[in-house]
């Protein structure tokens, strides 16, 4: 049976279910209440409003601390922004980090308008317009090259323009990276400029006179393990170091990817950084020898902002329907699309749920629930029979984990719905 396990009033340290291994790391509580950011969330909820979503601005700043002391000096590191874009968080991350990694013209504005600088912005991303190109070249930021096609219209706007268009060749590499969520290279994939077809382009490169700067790979989002991931990198150095024989320029950067997971469900476990620090310092000392100029850099959207965000919605109702108890919030998979299950998992599982106003109710105090949204499909599930405290109409159900891939990435339109709001605190 789940016991849980609460802090005093107001700690700062972490709670959890004893049965349940997936920590909800890094959140305090007080009288029952979970608080982000110092405040319960019963007062956010009055001041924006259910559903919202909170991002705590002391748990972003901490996680980017706790890489950087992974990870060596002089690795540069980049959010990759589709994880969240919402503009405060966002200027928050610009702040914390070396480098933004966009994927189309309205992220790119976005970056900008956060304070990034161009020079720190990256542009990946297959099928990009040429008005994308062009705005790219314009503002003077580096874009991940994804196909031949790009080359013409990135030498027309430098042409036009009269500014370089800087380019690095995002590779879609002759290995995969195993054990990730979502693969994004290796064999067939639209991402990228297969390894063999690289030579060929860096020529054109070279002959259209472009600003060559370097190389980007990305093997796959979401792995939690760290052996995967340190031979990803090591592949990823070798196959640029082998490409970069072929390139107009030395290689300046060098962006081997991340694939940083989180864990969401129960039995995963954090990420082991150690063994990728040290994979990294070991190709930061062969690339000071292989490749002078290069900075190696990585980019990572989740593993920088998934934890610091929870989503808050109210019960509505509080359903029996032969035997099962069916808690009906005002929140959904119209806002958290992934935590019902629908954003790319193969096999649903629950996110970390909790009701929020009842932290600290005790073992006797739980009952077997499902928690469910307004709409009306059976894939709006938030929760699928989990241990929950009872609740009543009324309290806040809490989806943890979910900073990263949240409103953005839902269908926030889907059976027209109030939009969910968005606090950074
Ligand atoms: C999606 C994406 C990322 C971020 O992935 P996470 O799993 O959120 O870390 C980084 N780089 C590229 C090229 C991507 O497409």
């Amino acid at each position: 049976m789940n016991t849980p396990v609460t802090p005093a009033s107001g700690s700062p340290a972490s709670f959890a279910l004893a049965s349940d291994p997936l920590p909800v790391a890094g959140f305090a509580c007080a009288q029952g209440v979970l608080l982000v950011g110092g405040r319960p969330i019963t007062e956010l909820a009055e001041q924006f409003g259910t559903p919202f979503y909170a991002y705590d601005s002391a748990l972003l700043d901490a996680r980017v601390a706790q890489l950087r002391a992974a990870l060596p000096p002089g690795v540069g590191l980049h959010y990759a922004m589709k994880a969240n874009p919402m503009p405060a968080l966002l200027r928050r991350m610009v702040g914390l980090v070396d480098g933004i990694d966009v994927a189309s013209g309205g992220e790119l504005q976005r970056a900008l308008s956060a304070g990034a600088r161009p020079q720190d912005i990256s542009f990946a991303g297959p099928g990009k317009r040429a008005e994308e190109l062009q705005q790219a070249v314009a503002a003077g930021v580096l874009v991940n090259v994804e196909s031949p096609r790009e080359l013409p219209l990135l030498a027309a706007a430098q042409d036009e323009l009269a500014r370089p268009a800087r380019v690095a060749l995002r590779v879609n590499p002759d290995f995969e990276l195993k054990g990730s969520g979502m693969r994004m290279g290796g064999g067939a994939k639209p991402f990228g400029i297969d390894a063999e077809a690289v030579p060929a382009v860096l020529r054109e490169v070279g002959r259209l006179g472009l600003r060559f700067e370097g190389f980007h790979l990305y093997a796959g989002s979401q792995n939690l393990r760290a052996a995967s991931i340190c031979e990803a990198q090591r592949l990823s150095y070798e196959l640029a170091l082998r490409l970069a024989d072929h390139a107009p320029a030395p290689v300046r950067v060098l962006n081997l990817g991340g694939g940083f997971g989180v864990p969401y469900f129960s039995g995963e476990q954090p990420l082991d950084l150690a063994p990728i620090g040290q994979n990294l310092q070991a190709l930061l000392e062969r690339a000071a020898q292989e490749m002078p100029h290069a900075q190696l850099v990585l980019e990572l959207g989740r593993y920088l902002v998934a934890e610091a965000g929870v989503y808050v919605a109210r019960v509505l109702d509080r359903k029996l329907s032969r035997g099962q108890v069916f808690l009906v919030t005002d929140g959904g998979l119209h806002h958290h699309l992934a935590a019902s299950g629908n954003f790319g998992q193969v096999v649903r599982r629950n996110y970390p749920v909790r009701i929020g106003t009842r932290m600290q109710a005790t073992a006797d105090e739980h009952e077997l629930a499902s928690v469910v949204g307004p709409l009306c499909t059976p894939l709006d599930l938030l929760a699928d029979r989990m241990q929950l405290a009872r609740a009543q109409e009324g309290d806040l159900v809490v989806v943890f984990q979910s900073g990263a891939y949240g409103a953005s990435a839902s269908p926030q339109d889907f059976l027209g719905h109030p939009r969910v709001a968005e606090v950074l605190v």
